[in-house]
């Protein structure tokens, strides 16, 4: 961390009467954007954080996932390799040693994140705040005022109770394992739980990912999921749907016994929970601060990210609105340049193309088929789709790669209304669809685009 600056010395006050201009609460993507942003609009500043800078997508979220993914390949690869004609020793995994690595590069953000705050002026407090009064904020035994608080405290990772739950972990603990287990059970059908099985896959962990309805991903397009599942029962991730833990049982050796609702039971290294996370503010004092909280402790806002209080503004996951790390910074930034930057604006929900980073992931933006069908009419929309063998495995013949691509067509306007695909490439070519959506475009201009030659995105624009 570049400099740590606890200014709860300067008692002097601004003209409004209090310490600060803005007082924010957590130091993670929502946070450090509004802060770094609103001390260049020329505001006093200051946040608190507790943990190292960051938060969640730094630290045990985003970034050392991605690295776990990029590592997972690696075994597929070492395979791949031969039909390309490399002749490849037996690889050999060191856990540990992607471990130090993954940490050196958080800790380097984390720096990163240290310089930016200080450069832009703000007043780093490290500790964990709360509300004292709705103008008020403590951190350890020192207490701080603000015109204006803003907070953003993300969420953390929900486990419900049931018997054995105290012997699971979550994904916060699953990037410090120490080793690499055998055996993992993967609990959850969300974005997390499918990364993560997928990840343990990779680096040839036997997995079980239990999930209690019968096709995980809920709310993503049918067909990607549908086509997802097959993909990882192909490459021998278990799943099993309709599956609910009745308890867990440690064993004498140190394993564990998982029954299910279906009084199977699976023994295992490792049970890890991926079942959502819930806002974090039950210790934040928001009672004090007459703030109200919704379902899970989320903190309600308008469109502007005001609370019921007028000067309280909340950004990011701790609103549960879209739990993304560019969405909690385009809430940071908006609100920033709306309240200092003389810039009044607010973040567009639609169209935010995301990916799920799966093996192969998922590329998405927009309406699902079925949403589709619900706003324009069953037979509104047209359903453009294929699904193919991408060339890289052609030589490999690796099964469980099969690239799925999927449009869907408002039929009265042509416009492009929602896009669905899965490929080893899917996050990175749903960013640029995302792009064309934004600009409105048509199936016309997706046909009347010159296809790069030979990549498996070409088939989105040549979709018949
Ligand atoms: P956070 O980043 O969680 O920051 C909140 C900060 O507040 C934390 O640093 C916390 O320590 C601090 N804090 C909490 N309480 C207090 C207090 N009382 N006082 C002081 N500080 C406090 N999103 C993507 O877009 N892409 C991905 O690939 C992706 N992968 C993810 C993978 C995992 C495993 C997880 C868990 C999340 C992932 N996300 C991803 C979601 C993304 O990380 C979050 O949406 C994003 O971090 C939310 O930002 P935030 O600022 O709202 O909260
Ligand atoms: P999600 O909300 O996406 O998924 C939670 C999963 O847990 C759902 O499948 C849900 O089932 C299940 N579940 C909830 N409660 C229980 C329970 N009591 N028992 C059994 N299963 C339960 O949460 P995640 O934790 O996966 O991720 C949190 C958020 O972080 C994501 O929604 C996403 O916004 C963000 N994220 C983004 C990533 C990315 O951009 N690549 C990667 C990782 C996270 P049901 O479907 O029945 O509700």
């Amino acid at each position: 961390m570049a400099t740590t600056t606890d200014q709860s010395t300067q008692r002097e006050t601004l003209p409004h009467g209090f310490q600060y201009d803005l007082f924010v609460i957590g130091a993670g993507s929502g946070g450090v954007r509004a802060s770094r942003i609103a001390a260049t609009h020329g505001a006093k500043v200051a946040v608190a954080e507790y943990a190292p800078l960051g938060g969640t997508c730094v630290n045990v979220g985003c970034v050392p996932k991605k690295l776990f993914v990029y590592g997972s390949h690696y075994g597929h690869d070492f395979h791949d390799a031969q039909a390309y004609g490399w002749d490849v020793p037996k690889a050999s995994l060191d856990w540990p040693r992607l471990i130090r690595n993954k940490n050196a590069e958080i800790e380097r953000l984390n720096g990163i994140y240290g310089r930016l705050l200080d450069r832009a002026g703000v007043h780093l407090i490290q500790g964990k705040a709360k509300f004292v009064d709705s103008h008020t904020v403590q951190v350890g035994d020192k207490q701080y005022t603000a015109d204006k608080i803003l907070v953003a405290v993300g969420g953390r990772p929900f486990v419900p109770e049931f018997e054995g739950s105290e012997h699971v972990i979550t994904s916060n603990e699953a990037f410090y394992l120490e080793k690499l287990p055998k055996r993992v059970v993967v609990v959850g059908g969300g974005y997390i739980a499918v990364e993560f099985a997928c990840i343990f896959h990779g680096y040839g962990t036997e997995v079980v990912q239990l999930y209690r309805r019968d096709l995980f991903l809920r709310g993503f397009d049918d067909d990607v999921r549908k086509h997802l599942a097959e993909q990882m029962q192909i490459t021998g991730v278990d799943l099993r749907f309709n599956s609910v833990v009745k308890k867990i049982t440690k064993l004498d050796d140190g394993c564990f016994e998982v029954t299910t609702n279906k009084d199977e039971t699976i023994q295992t290294d490792l049970v890890m929970y991926a079942t959502g996370r819930h806002p974090y503010t039950a210790d934040l004092g928001l009672k004090e601060a007459g703030v109200t909280t919704g379902q899970n402790g989320k903190i309600l806002v308008d469109d502007w990210n005001k609370t019921n209080v007028n000067h309280i503004y909340a950004v990011g996951d701790v609103t549960d609105r879209v739990c993304l790390t560019p969405v909690a910074i385009a809430e940071g930034h908006a609100f920033a340049d709306t309240h200092y930057g003389n810039k009044k604006r607010n973040v567009n929900y639609q169209d935010i193309p995301t990916a799920v980073f799966s093996t192969p992931s998922i590329g998405t933006c927009g309406l699902t088929e079925t949403q589709a069908r619900e706003k324009y009419g069953k037979y509104g929309v047209d359903i453009y789709k294929t699904s193919f063998r991408p060339m890289k495995h052609t030589l490999t013949k690796r099964e469980g790669e099969k690239v799925f691509m999927k449009l869907i067509v408002e039929k009265s306007t042509d416009k492009v209304v929602g896009c669905h695909m899965l490929d080893a490439a899917a996050g990175e070519v749903i960013q640029l669809v995302g792009v064309a959506m934004k600009a409105g475009a048509t199936k016309a201009d997706f046909d009347s685009t010159m296809p790069v030659h030979p990549v498996s995105a070409e088939e989105m624009v040549t979709l018949r």
